[in-house]
């Protein structure tokens, strides 16, 4: 299938690498054997910009331009990835961004937070429950102030997951399998951690249009199982309504595993910081603690009980994070 994409503004160092983790598999493979694993490091599609949400930005900035846009409104949390790279993507463009964050703001910026504020992102935060209960009418609001300013903004949403955003995943997809096939293999199974439900929606749509039997699963990182395969299928029938195309939902396998939540968003318990330390001593390879870390602990737990023996390649997507690493220093104190 040739996928005839949208507009895009280049802003991501593509293709990514794909490595393979040998140490890692030597160390969880069982009796039976299990999977080579994989890691797409798009952890490295920019420096600054690290991440996934590059890869949807690019056409989500496409869109605004398009349209006429200046100013780029976004939420998130207050260590939000997606909003440091919008703030980057915007001072790159020459576009304003403002940032509605959820939590308080204390202390010295940190991670993410400080590179917002070197981006010139203008910033405003609000409690959790007001944020979580008023969210439209907070978009309405800065939408208002921009406009009554004589600029236009293009509003996006949580993680960049819309029928816009996916289109990074459905090429990233695409990029992917070539990848694996320069690499003389088909792979079996596609992990990411999920979050927004974008980069899983994508990479699921991408592999069905290339008629790819990968299965991609998305590892959530907060929410349910149920949340996810209604998100998943909700940014794929947005992207149908904004192409005009039909996707046969019933042949879309969309697969999530919550097992592995913990304690909550941005929330975790000490074997997931320990799979983090393990993963850069093994590997040489940084996660993050609230998503990419938290996956790859639950998907190491489950080549431990056998789920993929079956397997002979199994890709790990990097979705980035690192600068979130650094505000949960205090959470290694076995590294001491
Ligand atoms: C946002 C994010 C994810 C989750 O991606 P979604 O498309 O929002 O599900 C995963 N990893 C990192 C590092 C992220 O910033």
């Amino acid at each position: 299938m040739n996928l005839s994409l949208p507009p895009r503004i280049p802003l991501a160092r593509l293709p990514t690498p794909l490595q393979p983790l040998d140490r890692i598999t030597e160390k969880y493979s069982t009796p039976h054997g299990g999977p080579r694993l994989w890691v797409k490091r798009d952890d490295l599609t920019e420096t600054a910009m690290s991440g996934n949400k590059l890869r949807k930005l690019e056409f989500v900035a496409g869109a605004a331009r398009a349209q006429g846009c200046d100013t780029l409104i976004t939420c998130g949390g207050i260590q939000s990835n997606h909003c440091r790279t919008t703030a980057l993507v915007g001072a790159r463009l020459g576009m304003r961004v403002q940032l509605i964050l959820r939590g308080e703001e204390k202390g010295i910026p940190d991670g993410n937070l400080l590179v917002d504020r070197l981006a010139g992102a203008s910033t405003a935060f609000y409690p959790a429950r007001q944020y979580f209960e008023t969210l439209p009418e907070l978009f309405a609001h800065w939408c208002d102030f921009y406009a009554g300013r004589g600029h236009k903004a293009f509003c996006i949403p949580t993680g960049a997951s819309d029928g816009w955003g996916i289109w990074g995943y459905i090429a990233a997809a695409e990029e992917l399998l070539a990848d694996c096939r320069a690499q003389g293999f088909e792979p079996e199974h596609i992990i990411c951690a999920t979050g927004s439900g974008g980069t899983q929606a994508g990479l699921t749509l991408g592999c069905h249009l290339l008629g790819a039997n990968a299965r991609v699963t998305g590892y959530a990182v907060c929410d349910s199982a149920d949340y996810f395969q209604h998100k998943v299928l909700e940014d794929i029938r947005h992207w149908e309504t904004l192409n005009s195309q039909s996707v046969d939902e019933t042949s879309l396998d969309v697969r999530v595993n919550a097992d592995y939540i913990g304690p909550g968003y941005a929330e975790a318990e000490e074997p997931v910081y320990r799979a983090i330390a393990e993963a850069a001593s093994l590997e040489g390879l940084l996660l993050d603690p609230v998503y990419t870390g938290k996956a790859f602990y639950g998907l190491l737990q489950e080549l431990r009980k056998g789920s993929y023996r079956d397997c002979e390649n199994l890709v790990f997507v990097h979705t980035g994070g690192q600068f979130g690493l650094f505000p949960h220093r205090e959470m290694f104190p076995f590294l001491l």
